[in-house]
């Protein structure tokens, strides 16, 4: 088991099928990493892979991941992930006028789990391509609103990061204002640049996106050197894998909030972060705005207020575990393993009381 919350856990019950798209021939992975407390939600994945394999296991390591991400967030789902693992060489091809062949294989493929998949955008895949898939399954999220769903997920992201770094203003800076606050921001990308507004040191490896920075004033630093630069918050907004054992030491911030996936190396990372008194807040708490609104707003058809209000329960929930966190003295991703073990394992339970859920 890789990194991440799922690891330490005992493996859930889990469907993985693997099929060549009738018009493509290329491999479609789906994996549904649980479905005890729900349809398992998760976006679909095209990009190339030297081997289909390599697919399999992305789409394992991303279903697990969407299984804590939902469960933390309280929502009534599980956890899947599609993954297309093109030939290398055939990404230009799918890029153009073979989309749509592509695009109708995968609606296929998520029709045929009668509604316990429900698919949607993620790297390589877009709301325009969710209205393509959505020709052949209703069970796909982000749609663009003319094609009748919520669209980009950017701004819903973004909305529960904001309302994390507001959980952490008030339990490490004793409530300081954003704008008396340094933030660090690793990348400029959808997500990354609606964060910004405070005092700035930014980097992203686009330099089309560093111009940015000039509408902010940010100071811009060079990508390998944003992660050492003096700041309040860390926000990391563009790969995982990002907080490594070698990179902790030479870390200068307070507290880590960010909205990539999958932000530690390994679990021991966790623990160097906590005994260098830097909190590091989960990232499977963070970056649930864009599910959480999806599912919110297309399954549940609640109003905007109503939105807003679970987007701001994300900043309240990571205010409990980091207050728990507190009280135990245990690092975050600790309390969140756990809690998340509470959660699956009262599912899990034949004749046991189920756990709370809202209603997104
Ligand atoms: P994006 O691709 O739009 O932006 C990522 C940005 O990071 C790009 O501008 C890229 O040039 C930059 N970048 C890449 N490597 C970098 C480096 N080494 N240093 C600095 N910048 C670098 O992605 P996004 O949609 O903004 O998402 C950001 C992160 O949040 C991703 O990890 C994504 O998986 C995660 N996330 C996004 C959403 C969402 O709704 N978009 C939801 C949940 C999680």
């Amino acid at each position: 088991m890789p990194a991440g919350l799922r690891s330490g856990l005992v493996s859930a019950p889990r469907a993985l099928r693997i099929e060549r798209g009738a018009r493509t021939g290329q491999p479609i992975i789906i994996s549904l990493d649980s479905t005890e407390l729900g349809p398992a939600l998760g976006g679909c994945r095209i990009k190339p892979y030297a081997s289909w394999r390599d697919g399999m296991d992305d789409a394992l390591r991303l279903s697990a991941a969407m299984t804590a991400k939902a469960a933390l967030a309280e929502m009534p789902y599980g956890g899947g992930k599609a993954v297309v693992a093109l030939s290398p060489g055939t990404a230009a091809h799918y890029a153009g006028a073979h989309r749509g062949d592509l695009l109708a294989d995968v609606g296929e493929a998520v029709e045929s789990f009668d509604g316990s998949y429900i698919t949607g955008p993620d790297v390589g895949t877009s709301p325009d391509d969710m209205a393509v898939i959505g020709r052949r399954t209703r069970h796909v999220l982000c749609r663009p609103q003319h094609a009748g769903g919520s669209g980009d997920s950017s701004a819903p992201t973004a909305a529960g990061v904001l309302a994390c770094i507001d959980a952490v203003r008030d339990r490490v800076f004793d409530g300081r204002p954003a704008r008396r606050l340094t933030f660090a921001i690793q990348g400029l990308g959808h997500v990354g640049a609606l964060i910004a507004g405070a005092s700035l040191v930014v980097a992203d490896t686009e330099p089309g996106r560093q111009r940015l920075a000039n509408r902010w004033r940010a100071r811009v630093a060079a990508p390998e050197q944003l992660l050492t630069s003096e700041a309040d918050i860390l926000v990391p907004a563009a790969l995982g894998a990002t907080l490594t054992p070698q990179a902790v030491p030479a870390l200068r911030c307070r507290a880590i909030v960010g909205p990539a996936n999958n932000q530690l190396a390994g679990d021991s990372v966790a623990d160097l972060l906590h005994a260098q008194g830097i909190t590091w807040a989960p990232d499977p708490v963070v970056s649930a705005g864009g599910i959480v609104a999806s599912v919110a707003r297309e399954i549940s058809h609640l109003a905007d207020p109503e939105v807003q209000n679970l987007l701001a329960a994300i900043g309240d929930r990571l205010g409990a575990l980091l207050d728990e966190s507190a009280r135990s003295g245990r690092p975050p991703l600790t309390v969140a393993q756990q809690r998340l073990r509470q959660v699956l394992t009262q599912a899990q339970a034949p004749a046991g009381p189920h756990p709370t859920v809202a209603t997104a």
